[in-house]
């Protein structure tokens, strides 16, 4: 049997209209089979807590093997899993096209799926993936301050542990009654004269994200900036709806199918008027390039959107391919500490934020590239959090040993969680904003 594969992995689309998906006898007998590989193999013990749960399981077993696992251990696996992608893109030498078909993602993907439709998920965690419904209530006026307040009151956050399960020490974002949409609804200037290069039009809409929009308002009025400031035309969606990456990972289809719904024909009129799309969260970016086109592998519009999508520091460093990025800086940034976020690295377009930094003179970037632990919102749940922070411990003390004295990551929250476990004081900026500072606006 040959291992690996010298070809180029192969994802196939996720058949979740197909009854049999939803089987759960069929479930199990794909889960035995690929858990035995696994067990095989082991190249994933320290991803995340998945491996090293199915492997103590084995091991403490009267056979040592898969048949002496209780199959309610097969459930903590696919709990533990936040589907970062980063087993399929990064390790496994089975994945498609070799014979062994695995993809361990997906296969949890599923397994979420079933036990959804079992309805067999808690109330917080239909609640905290609700995160567009969530921002638009935290986000009204006066109820701004109480939520924001409640949020830092100790004694709240020990009640939202024992009645809701939301980890007291977990880190909850702020809320903004003035949201990124309300705030730059009016961005496009129609006075800049854009122009394409290469696979870029010049023009962008932002998908702002609900992170993006209710939580990280800066965020996104600094990736305006930065955009305008290399002459692209910018504006935003005419509405947006969540991308449903929360809801892919609480194994919610039919919701993620109509946030789709919501979604899909706005961009694509964009994509029509000659804009390109953009988001500030990895994980946005992601479910429109890979997850969306998955589920849906034949609808036409779903794939213009992926082909139309792209990571902020993708786009402009494509711009800067054509000779179009601004390369005038008026301060250098030093040495910075950057943890790749895994939603990023599986985009498989290399380290483009910090190829782009690196322009700016006496700028260097340290990439770590490792879980932060954080994903999605597997570190604010009270039985997981322990477990995030282990997680990301590894990122933790390579930033605390670092000389930089600035913290970055893609993923504001991923940056926030590491940052929450720093000895060292540090500043922690996402590289749009750092990028802006280089520019000096
Ligand atoms: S997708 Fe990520 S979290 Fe899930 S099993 Fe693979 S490495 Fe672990
Ligand atoms: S997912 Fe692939 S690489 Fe990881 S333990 Fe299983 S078989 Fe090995």
């Amino acid at each position: 049997m040959r291992e690996g594969s010298l070809e180029a992995p192969t994802r196939h689309p996720i058949d979740w209209k197909n009854p049999d998906f939803f089987n759960e006898g069929l479930l199990f007998g794909e889960l035995e089979r690929v858990f035995d590989i696994c067990h095989g193999c082991r190249r994933c013990f320290n991803l995340c807590n998945s491996f090293p749960l199915l492997f103590d399981a084995i091991d403490e077993s009267d056979t040592m093997e898969l048949d002496g696992v209780d199959k309610k251990v097969y459930w903590d696996v696919v709990d533990n899993c936040y589907l970062c992608d980063m087993c399929f893109m990064s390790k496994c030498p089975y994945v498609p096209p070799h014979e062994w078909d695995l993809d361990f993602p997906h296969l949890m993907l599923r397994a979420k799926a079933v036990k959804f439709k079992k309805a067999e998920v808690k109330t917080r965690d239909k609640l905290i993936t609700a995160t567009d419904k969530i921002g638009q209530l935290a986000s009204i006026p006066i109820v701004v301050n109480a939520v924001n307040a409640s949020n830092k009151n100790a004694t709240v956050r020990r009640l939202l542990d024992t009645t809701l399960g939301i980890h007291p020490d977990a880190i909850l974002p702020d809320y903004h009654s003035k949201t990124a949409r309300k705030q730059f609804n009016k961005s496009t200037q129609a006075t800049i004269n854009s122009k394409a290069c290469g696979a870029t039009t010049g023009k962008v809409a932002i998908f702002t994200t609900c992170y993006g929009n209710y939580n990280r308002p800066d965020l996104v009025a600094d990736l305006i900036d930065v955009l305008k400031h290399n002459n692209i035309t910018v504006t935003l969606l005419k509405q947006e709806s969540c991308c449903g990456m929360p809801k892919l990972e609480l194994g919610d289809l039919e919701q993620v199918e109509k946030l789709k719904n919501d979604n899909i024909p706005t961009l694509v009129q964009m994509i029509n008027e000659g804009f390109d799309i953009i988001a500030p969260v990895p994980s946005c970016v992601l479910m429109f390039k890979q997850e969306l086109p998955l589920m849906f592998a034949d609808d036409k519009d779903v794939a213009k959107v992926r082909d139309a999508m792209f990571d902020p520091f993708e786009y402009l460093m494509l711009r800067h391919k054509g000779g179009l990025l601004n390369t005038t800086f008026k301060e250098e940034l030093g040495d910075i500490a950057y943890q790749v976020a895994c939603h990023l690295r599986v985009q498989n377009m290399g380290l483009k934020t910090k190829e782009l930094l690196e322009l700016i003179p006496n700028t260097s970037v340290s990439a770590i590239e490792r879980c932060s632990g954080h994903d999605g919102v597997y570190a604010v749940k009270s039985e997981f959090h322990d477990i995030a922070v282990k997680i990301g411990k590894p990122v933790v003390n390579r930033v605390d040993k670092s000389e930089a004295s600035v913290f970055s990551s893609d993923c504001p929250m991923a940056a926030d969680h590491i940052a929450s476990g720093l000895k060292d004081e540090k500043a922690v900026k996402n590289p749009i904003s750092l990028l802006k500072q280089a520019y000096g606006l």
